[in-house]
């Protein structure tokens, strides 16, 4: 079984000629509820493609909770581990603007009640889980928590990065999921970057290098998600890069959680590493050729786009 413990949202999509200003107010078209939230996200992926998934999360009493655990619900996450709380659902208002530009308002709302009382409430669900997936979209010290009471295997996607996150919970990922801007900032928190005359920090590195980096910071394994060019994987002492198959991408709007959901589907029934990863490429590729982030994810049946 595979525990995630992370954010639920609904997603308000608008369409805005532009951008309204301070104080303007502008029409716009759209105002669809799409589901989303990492936790979420990465739950229907892996149920989709096969795994038993139960999530731990909370939702509001509003009318949105219902629209945000649907295809959850669909998918037959176990949903007995998800609160409901005296606080708005997770709520992302996304307006796009004709150029495609995107500006975002997040309203966390229950995802920030997820804290270490509620995680630890949910002990059982995770200490009995053979794989506990989190992100950084709920408080600190619920994902430490989660942490702390994972039994099996660890999977850290640091999206976004926490502030003052434990970092012994990220060396114990295993593996630590990042993108290059993620995978960065954690070094720098990892191991400084040397402050001396001349030294340029970490900027410049190649992603290849972060990777090997955080690697001898000691995080236990590391997937650097790359978009259209795939991954790069640690394999024992090797940098393993990994293709995405080309497509036509219409939107790649929560590729790296199908990744991230398929990557804990393969892990959960005993793939190595590289392999899972492999797969979770293709499924991320799969999810780019239509729009949204959980209706575009793969079932088990679906045939992925090979590399
Ligand atoms: P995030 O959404 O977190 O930024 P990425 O954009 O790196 O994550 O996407 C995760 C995975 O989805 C990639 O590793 C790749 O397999 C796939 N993917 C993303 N964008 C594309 C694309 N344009 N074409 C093909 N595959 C893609």
């Amino acid at each position: 079984v595979i525990a995630v413990v992370g954010s639920i949202n609904a997603d308000l999509f608008v369409r805005v000629d532009r951008h309204p200003r301070p104080g303007e107010t502008v029409l716009g078209t759209g105002g669809s509820v799409a589901q989303g939230g990492k936790g979420a996200n990465q739950a229907v992926a892996a149920a989709r493609l096969g795994a038993r998934v139960r999530l731990v999360g909370a939702v509001g009493t509003d009318a949105h909770a219902d629209q945000a655990l649907a295809l959850l619900k669909d998918a037959d996450v176990d949903l007995t581990a998800v609160s409901t709380v005296d606080e708005p659902t997770g709520l992302a208002i996304v307006q796009v603007d004709r150029a495609g530009e995107n500006s975002i308002v997040v309203v966390p709302g229950a995802n920030g009640t997820v804290d270490a009382a509620m995680v630890g409430a949910a002990a059982e669900v995770i200490q009995d889980a053979a794989i506990v997936v989190i992100q950084g979209e709920i408080p600190v010290d619920g994902i430490e928590r989660a942490a702390q009471l994972c039994t099996g295997r660890l999977i850290f996607n640091t999206a976004p990065v926490p502030d003052e996150i434990d970092l012994d919970v990220v060396r114990a990922a295993d593996p630590l999921v990042v993108n290059e801007h993620e995978g960065l900032l954690l070094l720098g928190k990892l191991a400084p970057p040397p402050t001396g005359p001349g030294e340029r920090g970490y900027r410049d590195l190649e992603a290849a290098d972060v990777v090997q980096r955080l690697r001898d910071t000691g995080v236990r394994s590391v997937v650097m998600t790359l978009g259209s060019a795939g991954a790069l994987v640690t394999e024992r002492g090797a940098i393993v890069p990994v293709l995405a198959p080309t497509v036509d991408a219409v939107d790649t709007t929560g590729a790296g959680d199908a990744f991230v959901g398929a990557l804990a589907m393969g892990l959960a029934r005993g793939d190595a590493l590289i392999d899972a990863a492999r797969v979770a490429a293709r499924v991320g590729a799969f999810t780019c050729r239509s729009a949204g982030a959980q209706p575009s994810y793969p079932w088990a049946r679906d045939a992925l786009p090979d590399v």
